[in-house]
């Protein structure tokens, strides 16, 4: 057990009373009054005319692909920084992930990498919101116009994040969400698509029930899936949304405190943000260099843990990843920043009910840990 978690849910507020409410109406499983609601509330905070409710953010982002008839043979653009599921949803599809740099100033997808990376076969850009912070949109839409591409935000840590004072999820052809336990908002498991094209938004609710017709029940012209989210988790998802402002502000509260207390060690480097960039305030994240700071920031991940509190590194790039090593490779693409982030990137405990008190005890154990070393050092 930690003492400070790196992450923690916080649901008691109104989720108690929506969740029971939705029991009691026994509509538990798929179709019920929460999902509708849930669909129609988050497309008017996301701006788009409508949402897709699916049963995870791997699901929605594969979801979206076939929708998108992406088809082996197919390649799709995506960085090597960020959660494997970006990759594997395209994978899913027989296509294949075609890996990028990304860019120091946003650490999301470089534009100049990605036009770099265009082939004939190239279908789409997957721009993922790594960690809050939006892709740089009208790049990679510029992009997107000139060879005949679709964009696909992968807004899975960036809920409520703004490009240019827009929503994220509004600004590519589609996008995506996930609502896992570690997401700014959650229902435990839980995913969305973000879309304005009536004529997709059906087809996708066709492919999420099995493929049925929604005109002849039991009919089924395509093969389909199983990607609903239920009547349950919805109803804690429109609980989330109510006070989606409160969890917000708080996170922001914490990544205020954070960039304070933190902003004069050497060594440790905060996360950059471009001046048309609103993040989310997903998990705090900073860049340890072990040369000024006098420990590795897998040191520093241990040093943190010898005092019970969690922390999380960067994601591994996922061209260092068995599944996706031989192909990476093949594309010899150079990934000289995804590799450093992977290596010097660490999360710190980030949540809504964490306390200014715990975040002085973490920001002080991490100057302490320095000073003990540098002492070590002389
Ligand atoms: C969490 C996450 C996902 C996947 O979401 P699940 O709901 O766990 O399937 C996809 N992409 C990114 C960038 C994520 O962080």
């Amino acid at each position: 057990m930690w003492k400070i978690p790196v992450s923690s849910v916080d649901v008691a507020g109104l989720e108690e009373e929506y969740v029971v409410d939705a029991i009691r109406s026994t509509w538990v499983s798929s179709t019920g009054k929460s999902v509708d609601r849930f669909e129609q509330e988050f497309s008017e905070i996301c701006n788009t005319k409508m949402t897709v409710a699916c049963a995870n953010g791997t699901t929605a982002m594969h979801l979206a692909l076939l929708g998108l008839k992406l088809e082996p043979g197919d390649e799709v653009i995506v960085p090597s920084m960020t959660f494997i599921a970006s990759a594997n949803a395209i994978r899913y599809c027989g296509a294949e992930p075609v890996f990028v740099d990304v860019d120091p100033n946003t650490w999301c997808l470089d534009p100049r990498a990605v036009e770099a990376a265009v082939t004939p076969r190239t279908k789409g850009i997957m721009a993922v919101h790594l960690m809050g912070h939006p892709a740089d949109m009208d790049a990679l839409n510029r992009l997107a116009a000139i060879y005949g591409l679709w964009v696909l935000e992968d807004a899975a840590e960036a809920h409520f994040a703004k490009y240019k004072g827009r929503m994220v999820g509004s600004l590519g052809t589609m996008g995506t969400f996930s609502f896992y336990g570690n997401k700014i908002i959650t229902s435990g498991e839980g995913g969305a698509i973000t879309l304005n094209d009536p004529r997709m938004e059906s087809h996708l609710k066709t492919l999420r029930g099995h493929g049925m017709d929604p005109r002849r029940r039991y009919y089924f012209p395509v093969t389909g899936y199983n990607y609903r989210l239920t009547n349950v988790s919805c109803a804690m998802l429109c609980a989330q949304l109510r006070r989606r402002d409160e969890i917000v502000a708080q996170r922001r509260k914490v990544f205020a405190h954070y960039q304070e207390s933190l902003r004069t060690i050497p060594g440790i480097r905060m996360q950059p943000v471009a001046p048309w960039a609103e993040p989310a305030p997903w998990m705090f994240s900073c860049l340890v260099d072990p040369n000024s700071y006098g420990l590795s920031r897998d040191e520093l991940m241990q040093g943190l843990a010898a005092e019970g509190i969690d922390s999380r590194p960067f994601f591994h790039p996922l061209h260092q990843l068995p599944p996706y090593r031989e192909c990476a490779a093949r594309q010899k693409h150079d990934l000289t920043y995804t590799e450093q982030l992977g290596m010097n990137g660490i999360m710190l405990p980030t949540y809504n009910t964490l306390s200014s008190r715990e975040i002085e005890s973490i920001a002080a154990t991490i100057v302490r840990l320095r000073a003990r070393q540098m002492r070590f050092v002389a």
